[in-house]
């Protein structure tokens, strides 16, 4: 593997003038604090920033994977071998009356506010959502019978050689909770929304009830979890039903594996109680889904993403 070469991180600096992190303990990096070290961790601040570190590390047949906030991912025990590059590219740019453009780094929050302070209305359902603009897009993030996806009119990717394309909403294929980028693994740059006008007033009420609600059936964001484990199913009767409810009927609530528990007061959703290893929240992770497939014959999907030391 070329980038685990000693002169790796030289020829990043000679390229991009900017250093790369060796030895990366990926904890910090991940909201569910697991994970090994990783050999590189790059944070590219701007789009040109990670487009020359993509471009690089493909140079030198380096394994990358890009991320955002890291609230939708498990890391390895092992941590990853390559090179880790975390998007914090940080543009946002109202392009006409209703159109936003916004790099992928930007977080739904920041996003949120840059909304509200134009009186651009549509997207108030991610209040409390966290993360990158680039992690919602290629999961299509949601909430309230709403995605993200229904709101982005283009976009700029990366493709598999390194050039940019721009491409419109068609092309992601969106459904809950996939779009096409979990097949192609191109990166997101730049998406472009387009939003309604509304007064201040409206947006923000929006904003603080859909905050509310949240409140009242999530964690809060400082327990370490990475959102609901599982997708919610659809039943073989066709009628999809949350997978909280089926979790809860086979007694989640009350179990554990070392460090990795279920949270009392939402049976989607495993967190590290301290300590827990990748280990300890799969094999949680495959308990619960064994008892509702025994129960109820649903398979659970999982929606956290788990990233392997070794890229497949
Ligand atoms: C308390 C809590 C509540 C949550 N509630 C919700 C909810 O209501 N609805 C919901 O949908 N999610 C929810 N989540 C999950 C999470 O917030 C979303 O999945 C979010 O979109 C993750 O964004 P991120 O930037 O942290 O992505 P990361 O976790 O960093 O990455 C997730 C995936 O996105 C990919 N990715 C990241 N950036 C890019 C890019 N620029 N280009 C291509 N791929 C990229 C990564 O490679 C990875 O595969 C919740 C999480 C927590 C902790």
């Amino acid at each position: 593997m070329a980038c685990i070469l000693k002169d790796f991180p030289k020829k990043f600096l000679n390229s991009i003038g900017k250093n790369l992190y060796q030895n990366v303990d990926l904890r910090q990096y991940s909201n569910f604090q697991i994970g090994g070290m990783a050999n590189f961790l790059f944070e590219a601040s701007s789009i040109k920033q990670l487009v020359e570190a993509v471009r690089l590390a493909k140079k030198h047949s380096c394994p990358f994977y890009i991320i955002g906030g890291g609230y939708n991912i498990l890391f390895d025990d092992d941590g990853f071998r390559g090179l880790i590059i975390k998007n914090c590219a940080k543009g946002i740019k109202h392009t006409s009356e209703k159109s936003v453009e916004v790099d992928s780094g930007v977080t739904l929050k920041e996003f949120l506010k840059f909304c509200l302070e134009r009186e651009l209305s549509g997207m108030e359902f991610l209040a409390g959502i966290p993360g990158t603009i680039g992690g919602a897009v290629y999961g299509n993030a949601g909430a309230f019978g709403k995605d993200i996806g229904s709101f982005l009119e283009k976009a700029t990717l990366l493709d598999d050689k390194g050039e940019r394309i721009t491409v419109s909403q068609s092309y992601f294929a969106f459904g809950y909770r996939y779009s096409i980028l979990k097949r192609t693994q191109q990166a997101v740059l730049k998406s472009s929304f387009t939003l309604v006008k509304e007064g201040q007033e409206k947006i923000k009420e929006k904003i603080e009830n859909n905050l509310e609600a949240r409140r009242k059936k999530h964690p809060p964001l400082s327990l370490p979890c990475c959102g609901s484990y599982f997708k919610n199913p659809v039943l073989p009767s066709g009628k999809k039903v949350a997978a909280a409810v089926l979790l809860e009927q086979v007694g989640a609530k009350n179990l554990r594996v070392g460090g990795a528990a279920v949270y009392k007061g939402h049976a989607n959703f495993i967190y590290n109680t301290g300590g827990a290893t990748a280990k300890d929240v799969l094999q949680l992770a495959s308990k619960l889904k064994e008892r509702v497939k025994e129960r109820f014959g649903v398979v659970l999907e999982k929606e956290v993403i788990f990233l392997p030391a070794i890229s497949q």
